[in-house]
């Protein structure tokens, strides 16, 4: 009899696995392992629109009737403590052993922690729906939010807090926002539009001291200003969560190693979401590990079939967003890859730069504008990214040249 496919971590990427594994007719036992109490449920509503609401719920990936229909068992609450590589077998933290023929590991990332003195229960991080509710409660007219990092949590949370009427003071130690990965010129719109909505930016100092009486958190910067917050919200990046893959033996290269199948260095284990790295085919096989919502699901996806011994290697173009206010900015590619970038404009303030390598190669495009401004276009530079196009600085630049041709080009 079949010991059947495992999955740990009951998030986005865990959650599509297991639909995935039905979808294709797999009819063995599933199991699915979340140490969270709730259903598979996505993430980005809970800076956004989870947060600004006035009765946060999650959004769930799969209702209950859903799970049973398609016989997924799904053990919330959970840990996964062990893997016995050798019997196939997972301990879960309950005491129970879960046999596998194969196992996919989606234990996702968690916040980095500020390594620092002082903080204390007014000082948190924003992953789960349970940060999400604590943090909620503190959102209101006259509250005084601090966020650590000027990310894409502390922006989207800043962003929220400030609809919710509290008095918001971003504190990001690099000289400007959005640092890595986003082009400065669409960070300093985005940078404006804070401001003109109230948010106090800081850049460029880092934070001497943190001192929470459990009342009030008191905030001491490099250059001396001190910041007074009802809650610090704490947004400085993100790690993969590898120990059980780790104490299971398994490579770790900035999260679980795997090839461009998601398979781990055990052939019955695999890996896929914010957990894992591995090598990027449209990059020549670059090693990248992305913290990213379709990401995580189209991992969840691939990793569902080649459990199923579909033998198909990972293809996609990166690809993330981020609201703030009426505005939203869309990456395709990952710009670092980018020499020199071309501008086109696309009317209403909206407008991509596209990033070119040094053969003319565009690899990346970033976008940012209001609403869905950037979102076709974007689409269809993601294509172009994914055949490896070499469209002219020209064609690019101009408005009047639509992309779509390029790509019949
Ligand atoms: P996760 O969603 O983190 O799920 C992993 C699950 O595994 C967790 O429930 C964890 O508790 C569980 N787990 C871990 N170890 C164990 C164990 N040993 N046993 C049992 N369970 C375990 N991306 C975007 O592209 N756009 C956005 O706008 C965006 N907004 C976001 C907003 C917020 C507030 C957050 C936190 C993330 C956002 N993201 C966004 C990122 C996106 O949500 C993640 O990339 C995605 O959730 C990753 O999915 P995952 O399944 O790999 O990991
Ligand atoms: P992030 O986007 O990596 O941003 C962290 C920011 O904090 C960086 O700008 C970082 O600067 C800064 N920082 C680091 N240490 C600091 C310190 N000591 N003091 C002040 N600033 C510091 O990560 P995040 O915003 O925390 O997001 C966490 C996770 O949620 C990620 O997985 C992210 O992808 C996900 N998320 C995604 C979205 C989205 O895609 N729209 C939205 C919300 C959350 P350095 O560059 O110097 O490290």
């Amino acid at each position: 009899m079949a010991r059947g496919m495992v999955i740990i971590g009951a998030g986005e990427c865990g959650g599509r696995s297991a639909l995935t594994l039905r979808d294709l007719g797999y009819d063995g036992p599933v199991t699915l392992v979340g140490d969270e109490p709730h259903l598979p449920y996505e993430r980005p509503p809970l800076s956004k629109d989870a947060m600004v609401s006035d009765a946060p719920e999650i959004k769930a990936i799969a209702s209950d009737e859903m799970l049973t229909e398609k016989s997924i068992r799904h053990i919330h609450s959970v840990q996964a403590v062990a893997i016995d590589r050798v019997a196939h077998t997972v301990r879960l933290s309950d005491g129970a052993l879960l046999p596998y023929d194969k196992l996919l590991l989606a234990t996702g990332s968690a916040p980095r922690k500020l390594p620092m003195p002082g903080l204390g229960e007014r000082c948190v991080y924003l992953r789960t729906f349970a940060d999400a509710l604590a943090i909620r409660a503190h959102l209101g007219v006259g509250s005084r939010i601090a966020v650590i990092g000027g990310g894409f949590i502390g922006l989207e949370l800043a962003a929220s807090a400030r609809k919710l009427g509290a008095a918001v003071t971003v504190i990001e130690a690099q000289p400007r926002i959005l640092m890595r990965g986003v082009p400065v010129e669409i960070a300093e719109i985005i940078h404006q539009a804070h401001v003109a909505e109230g948010v106090d930016i800081v850049c460029g100092q880092g934070i001497a001291s943190i001192a929470d009486d459990g009342k009030e958190v008191r905030i001491g910067l490099a250059g001396g200003r001190e910041i007074s917050a009802d809650l610090a919200v704490i947004g400085i990046g993100a790690v993969p969560v590898t120990g059980l893959a780790a104490e299971a033996g398994l490579a770790i290269d900035n999260g679980i190693s795997v090839d461009a199948e998601l398979r781990s260095s055990d052939p019955d284990i695999f890996a896929a979401g914010d957990c894992c790295s591995f090598p990027l085919t449209v990059y020549g096989g670059r090693r990248v590990r992305l913290e990213a919502w379709r990401n995580a699901q189209e991992q969840g996806a691939l990793a569902a079939r080649n459990m199923l011994g579909a033998g198909e290697a990972h293809a996609a173009v990166p690809w993330f967003w981020s609201d703030q206010y009426s505005l939203s900015l869309q990456i395709a590619g990952l710009s670092d890859e980018g020499k020199s970038s071309v501008r086109r404009d696309l009317g209403d303030g909206a407008f991509i730069l596209f990033h070119l390598a040094e053969d003319g190669r565009l690899v990346a495009a970033s976008g940012i504008g209001p609403g869905n401004a950037v979102a076709r276009d974007i689409r269809l530079a993601e294509m172009l990214i994914g055949k490896r196009a070499r469209p002219t600085r020209e064609a690019l630049g101009s408005p009047d040249i639509k992309l779509k041709s390029l790509l019949a080009a």
